[in-house]
């Protein structure tokens, strides 16, 4: 059942993908054929109609469609490229081997450009490779590679978030919560009972979400115990579901606060929770365990504003694609990656940050 399930999403996604690279191909020409009056006329005689001129090809890898927070930036990222360059989008399924063998198909089609969203960072080595061999442009976004590697070619660039900035934000959510909700605390032992959900045990920025989340509410003044282990759930609605059932049976009345590294796992510690009368909409307030998560996803989103969950760190998907769109129009030009833009460099000089923000109810 479950393994039917997922693969009509994936079908699903890969129809959607299908009708925007459609769109994409065939939209724009009518854009180009309405010349704004104050633009630079083109001279006497010089005959190159806009709609005429090649578009470049950017070929886009992504470590998974069935990611809430990645679809957000893939629908948003056609959006920004539209009528600007075509693309060829491949799924990597959560599967690094996969997306290998999907970026040796791109290097053969000689795209002008790469925008890869790794399925396992660390893989970027040999992957970087064969870009810097094949001369490549190459924007790294989302999962984070060795800067140090990413050096080593004067065409790549990367842009993604900073991965301490999300957990220390939950921190500061947990101590505006603590603050404002003494009933939190209910045993009244002047700590927060915690449970955490981690999204992958290796991944740079679970582990920073993780660490910094709790670090930054201890510094902030909040006196933290955790409950139960770490629980890895793959950043998964239905395994973060699981685990928060178990860790509710095991430790009953004891949680006072979810932690979780994204919003799909929070999502699955709601249910869990509204499952044994917690957190339903309009319910006794007295029932309600705070769940903090991260990416502000538009079910977390409706989630936080129905009061079943508390607040979110929101990852601006959109600004995420802007960004990415921006370098790489710049890049395939020729042209410094910056150049025109508002972006800056963080001190790798090959990284452009983009700021999160706390979302709590609108
Ligand atoms: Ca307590």
């Amino acid at each position: 059942m479950k393994i039917t399930r997922k693969w009509n999403v994936v079908f699903l996604c890969l129809f959607g993908l299908l009708s925007v690279v459609a769109l994409a191909a065939c939209g724009d020409s009518s854009n180009q054929s309405a010349p704004a009056a104050s633009e630079s006329a083109p001279a006497a005689g010089e005959a190159a109609p806009a709609a005429e001129a090649k578009l470049p090809t950017f070929g886009v890898l992504i470590y998974k469609y069935d990611d809430t927070y990645i679809s957000t930036v893939r629908n948003a990222l056609a959006e920004a490229l539209e009528g600007k360059a075509e693309f060829q989008m491949q799924d990597g399924k959560g599967d690094q081997a996969a997306q290998n063998d999907q970026l040796d198909v791109m290097i053969e089609k000689k795209v002008d450009l790469l925008i890869v969203n790794m399925v396992d960072a660390r893989a970027a080595e040999g992957l970087l490779a064969k870009v810097k061999a094949a001369g490549i442009p190459v924007i790294f976004f989302n999962r984070e590679p060795d800067l140090n590697v990413l050096k080593t070619f004067d065409k790549a660039a990367f842009v993604g978030t900073n991965a301490a900035d999300a957990g220390n934000m939950q921190g500061d959510i947990v101590k505006k919560l603590w603050d404002e909700h003494p009933e939190y605390d209910r045993n009244n032992d002047g700590k927060l009972q915690y449970v955490m959900f981690q999204g992958e045990p290796d991944n740079p920025e679970a582990i920073a979400r993780t660490e910094f989340s709790v670090k930054k509410a201890v510094e902030d003044g909040v006196q933290m115990e955790q409950v139960g282990q770490t629980y890895v759930c793959n950043w998964d609605t239905a395994q973060a579901q699981q685990a928060m059932e178990s860790a509710l049976a095991a430790n009953e009345g004891k949680i006072e606060l979810v932690l979780a590294n994204n919003d799909s796992m929070a999502m699955g510690a709601v249910a869990a929770l509204s499952n044994v009368g917690f957190n339903t909409e309009g319910g006794d307030p007295a029932k309600f365990v705070p769940v903090v998560g991260v990416d502000a996803t538009d079910q977390a989103v409706d989630a936080i504003n129905k009061g079943l969950m508390s607040a979110t760190v929101k990852q601006d998907g959109p600004a995420m694609a802007q960004a990415i769109s921006a370098l790489a129009l710049n890049m395939v030009a020729g042209k410094p990656p910056l150049e025109g833009t508002t972006y800056t460099w963080d001190d790798s000089g090959i990284a452009v940050r983009i700021p999160y923000a706390p979302f709590f109810k609108e």
